[in-house]
C-alpha cells in the first residue's frame, strides 16, 4: 500500500494542536460567509515561492493559482483546458478581486527552460517546453538586448521580464482590461529573491523592479 507521507501527517497533526483560536473561528466563518479574498496571486509551482508564507497571509487572503514559471497565457479561447485563464475569470468576475499580483522568483527552473534550446528536443520536458514557449518573445528580446551579459545576468533578466510580460498579457483579458480601466483592478508585478527572503516590485511606469 502507498504511504501517506509521514512529514504532512506530523504537520498536519501540529496544524490541530497549534492553531489559535481566532485561525478556527475565522475558518468557521468563512465556511459560513464563503471566502472574499482582495488578491489574486500568479505564483509558480517552486516550493521555495509560496505566497502565503511570503506574505504571512491568513486562511481567506488569497486567491492562488500557480504553475511552472509564474506564467499569464495571452487570452484565447480556443483549445480545451485553460487553469490560469479560469482562475482570472473566477477570482476577477466572481470574487471580486482588487488586485492581481503576478509573483516570480530567483532561480526560476520554468524560466531557465525558456532560456535553455535544448529544453524543447526532450522528451521529459513535453509539457514544459510548450507551456513556458508563451515566453519565447521575451526571451529573445533578453538575447537581442544583453549580448554580453553573463548567463546568470540573463536568467535574471527573463525572470524579471516575464513578470512584465505576464502583466501585458493580463491586459488582453476583456474583463480585466475593462475592470482595470473601470479602477476596480490593479495589476502587479513580485519577485522574490529566495537567498535574501526579499520582495521587489515591478514599477508600473518604468517596469524596473524597487525592493519592498
Ligand atoms: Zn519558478
Amino acid at each position: 500500500m502507498t504511504k501517506f507521507p509521514q512529514f504532512l501527517i506530523d504537520g498536519h497533526q501540529r496544524f490541530k494542536d497549534t492553531t489559535p483560536k481566532e485561525t478556527k473561528d475565522k475558518y468557521e466563518q468563512l465556511a459560513d460567509q464563503g471566502q472574499k479574498p482582495g488578491v489574486l496571486v500568479v505564483g509558480c509551482s517552486d516550493s521555495r515561492a509560496d505566497p502565503i508564507t511570503i506574505f504571512h497571509a491568513e486562511p481567506g487572503d488569497l486567491f492562488v493559482v500557480r504553475n511552472v514559471a509564474n506564467i499569464v497565457p495571452p487570452y484565447v479561447t480556443t483549445g480545451a483546458h485553460h487553469g490560469v485563464s479560469s482562475a482570472l475569470e473566477f477570482g476577477i468576475l466572481h470574487l471580486g478581486i482588487e488586485h492581481v499580483l503576478v509573483l516570480g522568483h530567483a532561480g526560476c527552473g520554468g524560466i531557465k527552460a525558456v532560456m535553455d534550446p535544448e529544453t524543447e528536443k526532450r522528451d521529459d520536458l513535453l509539457f514544459v517546453s510548450t507551456w513556458v514557449s508563451i515566453m519565447s518573445e521575451t526571451r529573445d528580446a533578453v538575447l537581442k538586448d544583453m549580448p554580453d551579459a553573463t548567463e546568470d545576468e540573463k536568467l535574471k533578466a527573463l525572470e524579471l521580464r516575464a513578470i512584465n510580460s505576464s502583466l501585458t498579457n493580463l491586459m488582453t483579458f476583456p474583463f480585466v482590461k475593462e475592470k482595470v480601466a473601470e479602477g476596480k483592478l490593479s495589476l502587479h508585478g513580485g519577485y522574490f529573491d529566495v537567498r535574501s527572503a526579499s520582495m521587489f516590485i515591478s514599477d508600473p511606469e518604468t517596469k524596473e523592479f524597487y525592493k519592498l
